[in-house]
């Protein structure tokens, strides 16, 4: 039996029992077959070296071979084989993690020796169960006797070496294997006392113990999965802290191990106390702690798992300062804050506002003893605080909470009663989780830089604004109220960290309050829209702003109400009214904030006469913009005057518009330069047209066409003349009325033909465009025509409507396309609803925009794409609607639901998509 080569079955052979150790089952082999250790090994095909570890390395299979010999040997399936020992060996791994560091570690790592239940010996032979190794397992389940530690006889510990060749000879059988001292050179003598005779003792413990054992089992079962393991080991860990806590009167230290019987004992109350639904028992524990002034979180509880981590963290919750509930979360699920460096508070900084976001505070504002502003800003930089132990000081350094310091914790502590403060930090908290988990689209770090650097607002830009909003640009204080308004808007942060130039003084504050709040919504809107234009210059691709969605937060308990719970109409209405701000707050029973919250989600309609500083003035076009201005002005020559008629707005905001674009305007619109040297001698010479017809036909004086005429070096006829003569013929016989009429006179069928493209038009600007010439040009046609025709035939067109034919206009235009043909430039006759969709004011515009809605899931999707704003386009497709006389959408009812169009709207893209296919 020498050669290890020559493995054969073994000709006795001998099954592990269930739960039972690798080691027992060897040894139990080798005194089965009364052969030394060596040779079992060999026969085995185990190292002799395996068999001679120490016997806890050999029941978790350190050094163990490859199986495969010993399992033909023994004849014993290679998988059962393994399972002796690899359940441990993984228990023991986990365990080791859970638990490094701590002295609570004796209790779970596998002991070296084993303990034991005489009653299993007696039964099973001398076959030793793998779980007697494990600190915490005091009681054997089946005879519910406390396990014995060691012999009664020697007092030796058992299995912690190899089974000496004396054992094996002597054919151990549950008698102590424990040597006796011995004279040097005398032979090995073993106390041989007979282990399954020792009494063994119950106790009121062993109830508790044993459903303790219960639920650490599954951290020895061969099959559990890795989340019953780990469940397993929090138990244990989370019940030996408690025990711990138990003996040790209040301090970190963990109990000598004793006896079973003392184990048990104290596993089993803190097993009770684990599983304990109120946390009294707890309580006293921790108190202890709290009173030694141990810190937050005492090092001795520092391996309690999450939840009993929550419990401690309940109890003391409430004694805790608000800076420390909102580092350990506590009342979320509390976890030790970590010194993370430049980690995850320092990213969560860049995504914190200065100040609370307005709805959030809303929601979270107590109804009195702090004052808003300053809540904001403490509420902002508690938002920092969450899972980190880097001071505040630090988390807030370069921003406007600098050496708020212990304030923060003040001002928390003062917003109210114990739910309030819990609500209020624990909505705090879940804030944070959730900016951690999502981030924020806006990085308000870089906005804060971004406000010092560049100018938010020009002079320019803000009377501008005014202009189109039809309100008065004002002085510099309003110039400077609406870059604050930019600066809010931008960064929202507080008015008190401002840049310098901006900031308002104490009574500033609320002189800037009421501008906020009386901002007629053109001029929020083109604010907004300024502000994404800044945003943009600076290639920052950002929302211009944004708040944390509702439901990152558990909507219980909040102690203030939903912003959005008040209807923006009434607050309108009351505004409209001129009552005053602070008023309506106090009907609705609102903060000033949550007005100002409303009014900024929902702006008012322009306030009529509210308030002086707002006044009307009649505002520029949306489609008056500066390009198109200087357009008209310097490319085409147009009057004041002119302009001011076309576009329905007076001559005073033209002037303030050209003054303000820095467009040069020639003397009251009559610009001989604009007058075309071609033109003039195609009309003047070669069709000896008269000057005054040119002139009324331009729009301007028969002199300054003269002077013209001079300047290009064209000879003027004398007055009166011959030329006069080829087109004064009398009506033509036999056409209808009005025709014959507009046809007479000089250049009528010129006037008809264009009249003809004309009344297919939308606006005269439109047919000019269409026909290539001046808009006074047509105008001054279009008069001579009404002359000739004794009436109206265009209805004059403001600058939103579409212009109308009169009954004349209609009946003129019938003929001409029947006696003259359809000109061919006339644009062609387009089916409803697309013609009158077209016809409104920007309806192009529109219209093509509304094909980019059509494709999107939501007005807000279509608006990024479009790179404009929703409020913006949903009322560009509130007009259209109008226009169109019906619904082209339908809304989204969900934000998982894409918007659908209406058969109307269906119906208006694909007419839209041929028109423009066409027109292109
Ligand atoms: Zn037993
Ligand atoms: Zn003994």
């Amino acid at each position: 039996m020498s050669s290890q080569a020559r493995v054969r079955t073994l000709p006795i052979r001998l099954a592990p029992l269930a739960g039972e150790s690798l080691d027992s089952w060897l040894f139990a082999y080798a005194v089965r077959l009364q052969t030394p250790l060596s040779e079992f090994a060999a026969a085995t095909g185990l190292d002799d070296g395996f068999l001679r570890q120490p016997a806890r390395s050999i029941a978790i299979g350190e050094n163990l071979p490859d199986v495969a010999v010993t399992a033909a040997a023994t004849a014993i399936d290679p998988v059962a084989l393994n399972r002796l020992w690899s359940p441990l060996a993984r228990y023991s791994r986990a365990v080791r993690g859970r638990f490094a560091g701590s002295i609570l570690r004796n209790l779970v790592v596998p002991l070296a020796w084993s303990r034991f239940c005489p009653q299993c010996l007696a039964t099973d032979g001398d076959r030793w169960k793998v779980t007697w190794r494990l600190p915490w397992h005091t009681t054997c389940p089946t005879h519910h006797g406390l396990l014995v530690d060691t012999c009664p006889a020697c007092g030796a510990r058992q299995r912690r070496l190899p089974l000496a060749d004396a054992a094996v000879e002597a054919g151990s059988s549950g008698r102590c294997t424990g040597a006796l001292p011995r004279a040097p050179g005398r032979r090995l003598k073993l106390c041989g006392h007979d282990l399954t005779s020792t009494p063994t003792s119950r106790g009121d413990q062993v109830a508790g113990a044993l459903l303790l054992q219960r639920a650490a089992a599954p951290a020895l079962a061969a099959g559990a999965s890795d989340a019953a393991l780990d469940a397993a080991v929090h138990v244990l860990a989370d019940v030996s802290v408690i025990a711990a806590h138990l003996h040790s009167g209040g301090s970190a230290v963990v109990p000598g191990l004793g006896g079973p019987a003392e184990l048990a004992s104290s596993l089993a109350r803190a097993w009770t106390l684990h599983g304990c639904s109120d946390d009294e028992g707890l309580a006293s524990l921790v108190a202890r702690d709290l009173a030694g002034g141990r810190g937050i979180m005492p090092a001795s509880w520092r391996l309690a798992g999450p939840s009993l981590t929550t419990r401690v963290m309940r109890v003391r919750d409430a004694s805790m300062r608000p800076t420390d509930r909102l580092r350990w979360r506590s009342t979320t699920t509390p976890r030790r804050p970590r010194p993370d460096g430049l980690g995850q508070s320092t990213a969560r900084v860049r995504c914190c506002p200065e100040a609370l976001w307005l709805d959030w505070a809303i929601r979270l504002m107590p109804s009195s003893g702090v004052s808003s502003a300053s809540f904001r800003v403490m509420a902002a930089a508690a938002l920092r605080l969450p899972g980190t132990t880097t001071p505040l000081g630090d988390l807030v350094a370069g921003t406007c909470h600098d050496g708020l310091g212990r304030k923060v914790s003040q001002a928390l502590r003062a917003i109210g009663d114990g739910a309030q403060v819990f609500a209020t930090l624990r909505t705090l908290t879940e804030l944070a989780d959730g900016l951690d988990a999502h981030g924020s689209p806006i990085d308000y770090g870089r906005r804060r830089q971004l406000v010092s650097s560049v100018e938010l607002l020009s002079a320019r830009d803000w009377d501008r604004i005014c202009a189109h909003a039809g309100a008065r640009t004002g002085h510099s204080r309003k110039l400077s109220n609406a870059r604050l308004w930019l600066y809010e808007t931008l960064t929202g942060g507080p008015l008190h960290s401002a840049p310098k130039a901006i900031r308002p003084h104490e009574d500033g504050v609320e002189v800037y309050h009421r501008f906020a709040l009386r901002l007629p919504s053109r001029a929020i809107e083109l604010l907004d829209h300024h502000g994404a234009c800044v945003l943009a210059n600076l290639n920052i691709d950002e929302p211009l702003t944004w708040s944390p969605p509702r439901d990152w937060v558990d909507p219980d308990g909040l102690p203030g109400p939903e912003p959005d719970g008040i209807n923006p109409d009434r607050v309108n209405q009351m505004l409209h009214a001129r009552v005053a701000p602070t008023v309506v707050a106090t009907r609705l029973g609102i903060s000033l904030d949550h007005l100002s919250h409303i009014v900024r989600r929902h702006p008012p309609e322009a306030h009529p006469r509210a308030n002086a500083s707002f006044r009307n003035r009649s505002p520029l076009p949306e489609d008056l913009t500066p390009e198109r201005l200087r357009e008209l002005v310097v490319g085409q020559g147009q009057g004041l005057r002119v302009v001011a008629r076309e576009f329905g707005v007076d001559r005073k905001s033209i002037a303030a518009a050209l003054e303000r674009e820095g467009i040069p305007a020639g003397p009251a619109g009559r610009r001989p330069t604009a007058i075309d040297a071609e033109w003039l001698r195609a009309q003047y010479v070669d069709r000896s047209r008269p000057l005054p017809e040119l002139a009324r036909e331009i729009g301007t004086s028969t002199s300054t066409v003269a002077k013209a005429a001079k300047a290009y070096g064209i000879a003027l006829r004398g007055p009166g003349g011959a030329s006069h003569a080829r087109n004064l013929g009398s009506p033509e016989p036999g056409l209808p009325s009005p025709l014959a009429e507009a046809l007479a006179g000089e250049a009528g069928h010129d006037r008809v033909r264009r009249y003809q493209v004309l009344a297919r038009c939308h606006s005269v600007a439109q047919a000019a465009r269409v026909i290539g010439c001046i808009q006074a040009t047509l105008h001054a046609q279009l008069a001579r025509l009404e002359r000739s025709c004794g009436a109206l035939v265009v209805r004059s067109n403001r600058w939103h409507q579409h212009q109308r034919l009169t009954l004349v206009g209609q009946a003129l235009l019938h003929q001409a396309d029947d006696h003259l043909g359809r000109p061919p430039s006339a644009p062609s006759d387009l089916p409803e609803p697309l013609a009158a969709a077209l016809a409104s004011y920007g309806g192009d515009g529109r219209v093509r925009r509304f094909i980019e809605v059509a494709e999107a899931d939501s007005l807000g999707q279509a608006a990024r794409l479009l790179g404009t704003h929703q409020t913006r386009l949903s009322k560009q497709v509130l007009s259209l609607e109008a226009s169109c006389g019906g619904s082209l959408l339908h809304r989204r009812t969900a934000t998982n639901v894409p918007q659908r169009l209406t058969d109307l709207g269906q119906l208006l893209v694909q007419q839209a998509t041929a028109h423009f296919r066409f027109a292109v």
